[in-house]
This record gives structure tokens, sequence and C-alpha cells, in this order.
């Protein structure tokens, strides 16, 4: 037995490099990280691609060692080039994304020391810092010193936390599922959708609480309809505003709608995983008035704080809250609960094992400063706006309304022919194009383009491009309809 053990010891000394072999290793990653970055300039938002890429990407995995620089090779060939490029300043999409260089070095030293970020016997390290970065944002909800929430891995997973939260807040019952009501509006999210159908909510009663011309829940719809529901004999349960909705950034009207739930005792969640770190700005902190009285909100740290994919917050004004919800005992975990009243991130939300996330977001916070970040933010704002009013100036253009935080809705129609023709044609040439990207949607029936500004690495030559590409590819497609 001491001879296969010494045997598979030796077999299996590769998964621990040397520091020649981990420097070599390094070289042709970081040599590859900073082609790609160097480049980005020169690079697509966006390369199309037919499933003849799937038979590319297929390399298998085999049972011997194949060469770091091969590998790199591989990914950057063949995985990374096709579909959306996310890093790209011409990401005009969907929400965009970001990708600061500082987390992804948060990432790295978070993965090689590998602390176990769950827990606070176990890293009370990760933990506090988890938890002072959960604090900041917190402070910047304007949440008392009763808050707190964990980092979760984006958007979806932090709602469906929010959803399962309020639903034990409020003691629904199995029996109580079907009276028990909840508001939102058509602009909300589908990942709500989802979060009810996964928390056992899926038969609750759905009021889609209609939006006026600029996107937003009308409030006086909202209490009408809690009355009414009342005197039906249901249980209003939970409202789900939106701080920028992703259709069209709009921000429901938060200080109407806090006044409603705290009348009614219903729970207010806010969606603010698009628009919440413009909280940073004036603007933003005027129009999420009230957000400090909802009892939860979302923030997606890789939308609005640039950071690579991954992470999303949920914090909760009562921390107690988020506990009830998620308290758990076993066995094997007996050395872990420590008398402290320190909760550890596992005991706020569905995760056990995590990585250590905080780190990815307390690094760039640290390096650059705040500052930075909420100049980055004004500037989008500012984009979107000089864009909107650039666009409803062109001939032919028309603009849906102003973008409050930094997305908004536009098409061509020059009043003759079908418009939703000639923007799919539009949408069509510059996608193929690719140097910009931009996703549609529909509104009223009609097919709209949508301009989102959101990538760190959008800046005013990025919009003045965009709107020259515009004019060009509206006049061509014309022509080819
Ligand atoms: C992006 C987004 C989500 C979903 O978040 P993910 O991080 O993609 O899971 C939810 N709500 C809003 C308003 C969003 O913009």
């Amino acid at each position: 037995m001491i001879e296969r053990i010494k045997d598979l010891q030796e077999k299996s000394a590769g998964l621990e490099p040397d520091s020649a072999r981990r420097k070599q290793m390094k070289q042709s990653t970081d040599a590859y990280a900073e082609r790609f970055l160097e480049s980005l300039s020169g690079q697509k938002a966006y390369v199309r691609f037919d499933q003849s890429v799937d038979k590319e990407l297929h390399s298998p995995i085999k049972e011997t060692p194949q060469d770091i620089s091969d590998i790199v090779s591989f990914i950057e060939n063949k995985v990374i080039p096709h579909g959306l490029n996310p890093a790209s300043g011409g990401h005009l999409g969907f929400i965009p994304g970001g990708g600061l260089p500082a987390s992804a070095l948060g990432d790295y030293l978070a993965a090689v020391t590998n602390p176990y970020a769950g827990i606070y016997y176990s890293s009370p390290g990760a933990v506090l810092m988890e938890k002072q970065m959960i604090t900041w944002m917190a402070d910047l909800v304007g949440y008392p010193s009763t808050a707190g929430g964990y980092l979760a891995s984006g958007g979806s997973l932090s709602n469906l936390t929010a959803v399962i939260i309020a639903r034990e807040a409020h003691e629904i019952k199995p029996a109580d599922i079907e009276k028990s009501v909840v508001y939102l509006s058509e602009q909300t999210h589908h990942c709500v959708e989802r979060a009810l159908k996964m928390s056992g909510m899926n038969y609750c009663i759905r009021r889609y609480i209609p939006v006026d011309d600029r996107f937003k829940m009308q409030a006086e719809i909202l209490e009408k309809t809690v009355q009414s529901d009342l005197e039906k004999g249901y249980k209003p349960w939970i409202v789900v505003a939106s701080a920028g909705t992703t259709d069209a950034g709009a921000v429901d009207p938060i200080d109407k709608i806090a006044k409603i739930t705290s009348a009614y005792n219903l729970w207010f969640h806010v969606d603010a995983a698009y628009g919440g770190f413009f909280l940073l700005t004036d603007k933003g902190k005027q129009l999420m008035k009230g957000i400090e009285q909802s009892d939860s909100v979302v923030l997606d740290p890789h939308k609005g704080l640039f950071t690579p994919y991954g992470l999303g917050a949920l914090i909760v004004r009562s921390e107690e809250a988020a506990a009830q919800a998620h308290r758990y005992r076993a066995h094997y975990m007996q050395d872990t609960k420590n008398t402290d009243a320190v909760y550890s991130p596992s005991d706020l939300s569905p995760e056990l094992s995590k990585h250590f996330r905080a780190l990815r977001m307390w690094l760039p916070l640290k390096l650059h400063g705040v500052a930075a970040f909420r100049a980055a933010l004004e500037e989008k704002m500012l984009l979107a706006q000089y864009a909107h009013e650039q666009i409803s100036k062109m001939p032919g253009f028309e603009t849906g309304p102003e973008p409050e935080l930094s997305v908004f809705m536009f098409r061509c129609n020059p009043g003759t022919g079908d418009p939703d023709k000639l923007n799919r044609e539009i949408h069509r040439m510059i996608i193929d194009d690719g140097e910009i990207f931009f996703s549609t949607t529909t509104h009223k029936g009609h097919f709209m383009l949508r301009l989102a500004v959101l990538s760190f690495r959008t800046h005013l030559d990025t919009i003045d491009e965009t709107l020259r590409t515009l004019k060009e590819k509206a006049e061509t497609a014309a022509q080819n309809i």
C-alpha cells in the first residue's frame, strides 16, 4: 500500500507546480490578458457566429497534460472571440458589464489564498470584508445599522433570496399562498417571476400595476389595488419596485410606494440591480429618494460598479430577517457556531462554501477610490442624455422618454414604409458590422432600438461613432428594404 501511495503522489505531483513553473504559466496567461486589454479599442463589440463554432470549441479533456501556451491559444482564438464582447466600450446593449482589471487581480488572490468565505470561524478576514462591502452599500441606500445582506453571484439570485426572506418575514404558510398578493409592473425584471416560482410562491396572486408614459409604476393605482385586494379578503404581501428598469431605465416612484407599503404593512423590495450604484451621484440619489424606507434592495456590482460578472448584492434593512429565513443546523458544522453575535454569510443566504467575492469589489474601491466610480457613473448618465438629444435631432428618428439614468429607446421612423422592418434591418446591419452592439425591445407592439450606457469603457468618442453609424445604416437600410 505504501508503494502505491508513493506512486500516486508522484503521478499527481503536477497539481502543485513549483515556482518556476508557476511563473511560466502566469506569463502565458498574463501575456494574453495584456494582448486582450491592449487590443480592446480595435476589437468588435459583437462577432456574429453560426453553429460551426461548436465543433471548433470541442477540445477533449485528456488523461495527459497539455501545454499552457496551447491552452491559452485555444482560449484566445476559439473560446473568447465569438458573440458579445462585454469588455468593449462599444457594448451598448442589454445592461452592459465591464470587467475592471483590478477585480481580476482580486479574484486571482482570492482563488490562490482560497479562504472559506462563508463562515466567520473559518475566515474572519473574508467574512468581515464582505460585511464591510454590505455596510458600504447599506449606507449608500440609507439603511440603519440593523441592516445586513450578502454578496451573491448576481441580481437573479439576490432577488430570489429577497423573495424568500420576505416570504418568511410575513410567515406565509402553504395555505396562504393562493391569497397572498405580489405587486409589480410589466417592466419588472423577469427574474422576479422566476424567484416567485423557485421560492414556492408561484400560486400567489400577481397584480401588474400599470406604468405611466415614462414607464413608472402608478402609485395611486397601486394603493387602490391594495385596498381592493384587502376588501376581497386577500393578503397583500410584497411590492417589487424597480430602480432602473431593464427596458427603459425607469425608476418607480419609490417615495410614494414606501408610504403605501408602510401604511398597509407590505414588504417593500426594490430591484436596483441596474440602477443602484447611481446612488453615488446626486441625480441618482434624487431619483431614488425613499429607497431608505424599503425592506430590501438588490444592487449588481457587476453592472454599476463595473466588476466582472458574478457579483450581485442583496441588502436587507433587518439582518435579523435574513437570518431568520436561513437558519440551519448540522452536526458537522458544530465547531463553527461562534457565540459572538456575528452572522456569517452562510447564516444569511442559501450558500455555504463560497468564493471570496468581496475582494473583487473591495480591491478596486480601495485602489481607485469612490470618486472615480462616481465620476464614471455621472459620465454614463450624461453620455446617454447626449445620445438621446442627438438622436432626437436626427431627421427621421424618434426617441422615447429622455433617459433618467442611462438607458433609452428610439427608432427610425421616416413616415413612409414599415418602420418595424426598417429598424430590424438597421439593427441587423449594426450587428453584422459589430463595431458597436445594441439590443432591441418591443414597445406598444413596435420594434424599438435601445441604447444602454454603462460600461466604464464607453466614452464620448464611442457615442459619436454610434451616432455616425446609426445615420449611415439608416440610409443604407432604407435602400435595402
Ligand atoms: C440585470 C438585472 C437583473 C438580473 O440580474 P443578473 O445579475 O443578470 O442575474 C435583475 N433586475 C434588473 C433590473 C436587472 O437589470
